[in-house]
């Protein structure tokens, strides 16, 4: 049993429509900063697009996969039902002005005492942005087409359907050392100590979920953080002590991953551990992030071709 705990959600991964409808959402409206623009290595013909704050410090982190011929998929059982995202207290009716500005319709609504807003995203995807008191110091991006005081502060916490007979309630408490500090109906809310960004995740446990089905709109993996290497190796033997498969260490460049999904203790749900570093900065300098494509050193050899096929990006709009 690993003696630390793990501190957070270190990003999120979601499956979209085009590439430039998600950049301009993500950056031109919600005003995050684009801090790569790569490919996805297991696919390399299609983008991988990464949003966070100024320089995408783990928990700020949202990620997609662009995938416009992917038929739409469905919120259920293996499926996160939605990402929330942190904004700061007082910050929602000018946020809802801003979504009604570019024709996005949200609604309200109140969750464990925070105010929340509800909306979905172009490809379909349900964010919500949650008005917490608390929202964690982040570095907003410069550029973003609002005032500081409104930004985003990173992830605030995903919603994860769980069968009432799932282990995922003791995954959070016994194996990743978090504490349960809410419940408001079916919906479960566990935190990471120390409360840093993004640090809580709500399961809505119940006894019948429907059928989930990825595809376009979709969260495709929560990704936890792990601060080190070292502590990624010490998560990947506890969790095999308990029984789970977990993958061996994938080389992201940006950070090293392991990845685990069981039917019980994840409740289908893809699962994975990032280490903090090496970051984004690793082969880019802060100011140019997020403009051109990066490429691992292994597919260097194919940007050209990879270049051509790969649908051309412009900066975002709109940015009103
Ligand atoms: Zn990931």
């Amino acid at each position: 049993m690993p003696e630390a705990s793990l501190p957070g959600v270190h990003h999120i991964t979601a499956l979209c429509g085009k590439a430039q409808e998600n950049l301009d959402f993500y950056v031109g409206v919600l005003g995050l900063r684009r801090v790569k623009t790569t490919v996805n290595f297991d696919d390399p013909t299609t983008h991988h697009l990464y949003y966070g704050d100024a320089t995408g410090r783990p928990g700020t982190v949202l990620t997609f996969f662009p995938w416009p011929r992917a038929a739409p998929g469905r919120p259920g059982a293996g499926m996160a039902q939605s990402v929330a995202l942190a904004v700061p207290r007082g910050t929602l009716s000018d946020w809802q002005a801003h979504l009604d500005a570019h024709g996005i319709d949200t609604t309200t609504e109140e969750r464990l005492g925070d105010p929340l807003l509800r909306l979905a995203a172009p490809s379909g995807l349900s964010l919500e942005l949650v008005a917490t008191p608390d929202a964690p110091a982040t570095t907003p991006w410069a550029e973003r087409p609002f005032a500081e005081a409104r930004a985003i502060r990173g992830v605030y916490a995903p919603t994860l359907p769980v069968f009432a007979d799932d282990r995922t309630p003791e995954l959070f408490a016994d194996v990743f050392g978090w504490t349960q500090v809410g419940t408001e109906g079916d919906r479960v809310r566990f935190r990471a100590p120390g409360a840093g960004r993004a640090s809580s995740v709500d399961l809505l446990v119940r006894d019948r979920h429907p059928s989930g089905r990825m595809g376009r709109g979709q969260v495709h993996h929560v990704a936890f953080r792990a601060p080190s290497a070292t502590a990624q190796r010490r998560w990947q033997a506890a969790l095999r002590e308990h029984g789970l498969q977990v993958t061996d260490v994938k080389d992201r460049q940006y950070f090293q991953s392991i990845y685990f999904r069981d039917p019980d203790w994840t409740s289908g749900l893809l699962f994975e551990i990032a280490t903090d570093g090496p970051g984004f900065l690793v082969d880019e300098a802060e100011e140019n992030l997020g403009r051109s494509l990066c490429l691992p050193p292994a597919l260097e050899s194919r940007r050209e071709e990879l270049d051509g096929v790969l649908p051309a990006l412009s900066p975002p709009s709109p940015s009103n």
